[in-house]
């Protein structure tokens, strides 16, 4: 009866995972496609605790559990109820790299199960020995890619918080590649040899992967990060998959496969965004060595600014503007005051909309969460090949904090870290008004030829004070 209820209990789990990332695909009910999926993940692991038997035995071992999920809990909570919305894409690193290092603590773990039956020599069959082989292939796969995810996953969240810069040297390629067939060569090794006494070798493997973490991410940098924050996450989702399998633990398969299958989904997408191919990105073969921060900046002429008032009389005497929103937005919190200049505009008669390019922020979908927070209705956004092709009948372009994603270089300088990576074209609008604070670069460290064209104008000041002067300005023409 229990066992009937626990599978009932992973049922629920699994349908609500499917149910919660359905409901993650729109804003609207974004917040309420995560709180089922937490619910169904809390009915699991209750179950888990208080049902799952092993042989005749329960789990027991209570104190530990308890004392693991309340450490947990209190530490999980407080860090995501504290952690500013600017440091969002860092913290989702970081429980990313979490959940890699939990498949490998569980590989750890049943390799020692498995070393012990082993060596108990209870595999006298053929069959009982292809059994063990497959359990150890699980085991190394759980090891291997969730090892990577989470060194992977700890660079990715030094880089994002400005930690840590990006690092190559020369021959890295041929040295990631020589990492990965060696801690391949390994596990087959392992694998095929079926003894018990290979331990070594084990951990060899899982400092292998680890240091093959390391490198395949410390070089990429400019405008390849998004692919990379995806794919680990495809990876911590497959490396789930793994414990899910070796538990035979139908909700820990589902949503290992879930996460593996979203993300891998998600990275093909930023690949086609990014004009990148996979095969670069798997062998960590582009972007950072390249980026030349601000000193690879050529000299750009001078630049025009424009007051507020007259940024708030070309704004209302336009017919259509295009907000181009960034990294600065999120860091500004501006999105209330952003949505508030959308209404003031729309009064006076002016269509807004927003031009959404897929790595502007610093996290997949971020001008979207952002966005929807503030309210701006969904169907305002556009995505970049729409936009671009309204860009041209566009009397205003705004620019809020946007900077790499707006940076023509990307189609004409072939030196540059982000070349081509595909771009918002504000250039085809008639104005364009580039609010940031300073002439500072972008995540991608480079200059923005863009600043200094003829169109563009340049509003300087923090985006959510200048916003909020801009509505009252507008509303009192
Ligand atoms: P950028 O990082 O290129 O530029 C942001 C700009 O915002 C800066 O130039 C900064 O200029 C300005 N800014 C900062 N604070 C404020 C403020 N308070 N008010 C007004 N402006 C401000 O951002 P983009 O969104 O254009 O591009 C995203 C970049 O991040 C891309 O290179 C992308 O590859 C990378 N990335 C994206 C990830 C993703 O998944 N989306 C993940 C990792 C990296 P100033 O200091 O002068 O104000």
């Amino acid at each position: 009866m229990e066992q009937t209820i626990l599978i009932i209990c992973y049922l629920i789990a699994s349908v609500t995972f499917i149910l919660g990332l359905k409901m993650l695909s729109n804003p609207a009910t974004a917040r309420r496609g995560n709180l089922t999926a937490a619910a169904g993940m809390s009915i699991a692991i209750a179950g888990t605790i208080f049902l799952y038997k092993e042989g005749d035995t329960k789990l027991g071992n209570y104190g530990w559990i308890f004392g693991g999920l309340v450490i947990g809990s209190i530490i999980g909570t407080l860090t995501a109820r504290r952690v500013k919305m600017t440091a969002m894409p860092e913290l989702v690193s970081l429980f990313n790299g979490m959940g890699g290092a939990c498949a490998a603590l569980i590989s750890i773990v049943e390799f020692h199960h498995y070393s012990h039956t082993v060596l108990l020599g209870s595999a006298d069959t053929t069959a009982a020995v292809n059994g063990l082989q497959a359990t150890l292939l699980i085991i190394l796969a759980g090891l291997i890619i969730g090892s990577v995810s989470f060194a992977g996953s700890m660079i990715a969240w030094g880089k994002l918080n400005g930690r840590i810069k990006d690092f190559a040297f020369k021959g890295q390629h041929i040295a990631n590649i020589v990492i990965l067939l060696t801690t391949l060569a390994l596990a087959g090794y392992l694998l095929f040899s079926l003894s018990a006494s290979n331990a070594l070798v084990f951990y060899l493997i899982l400092g292998l992967s680890v240091l093959y973490g390391v490198f395949f991410v410390l070089p990429i940098g400019g405008a390849d990060m998004p692919v990379v924050i995806s794919l680990l996450n495809s990876f911590t989702g497959v490396a789930a998959a793994c414990g899910g399998f070796l538990y035979n633990n139908k909700a820990m398969l589902t949503g290992g496969i879930l996460v593996g299958a979203a993300g891998t989904l998600l990275t093909i997408l930023m690949c086609q965004a990014m004009n990148r191919s996979l095969l670069n990105v798997l062998i960590g073969s582009f972007g950072g060595s390249k980026a030349s921060g601000p000193g690879g900046a050529k000299e750009q002429g001078s630049y025009k600014e424009i007051q507020l008032s007259d940024a708030a009389v070309v704004m209302s005497y336009a017919n259509k503007v295009m907000i181009v929103p960034g990294y600065g937005l999120a860091v500004a919190q501006a999105q209330h005051a952003c949505h508030e200049l959308e209404k003031v505009l729309e009064e006076k008669g002016v269509q807004v909309n927003y031009a959404i390019h897929p790595v502007a922020g610093r996290m997949p979908g971020h001008m979207n969460v952002l966005l929807a927070e503030a309210d701006v209705p969904y169907d305002k956004l556009e995505e970049m090949e729409q936009a671009n092709n309204e860009l041209s009948t566009t009397d205003v372009a705004l620019i809020l904090g946007a900077n790499d994603v707006v940076n023509p270089a990307a189609k004409v300088d072939a030196s540059s870290p982000i070349y081509g990576m595909p771009i918002l074209e504000v250039e085809l609008a008639k104005n364009v008004i580039v609010n940031k604070r300073s002439m500072k670069p972008g995540y991608a460290g480079i200059e923005n030829e863009l600043f200094f064209q003829p169109k563009t104008s340049m509003l300087f000041g923090d985006a959510k004070d200048v916003l909020q002067k801009l509505s009252a300005e507008i509303k009192a023409l």
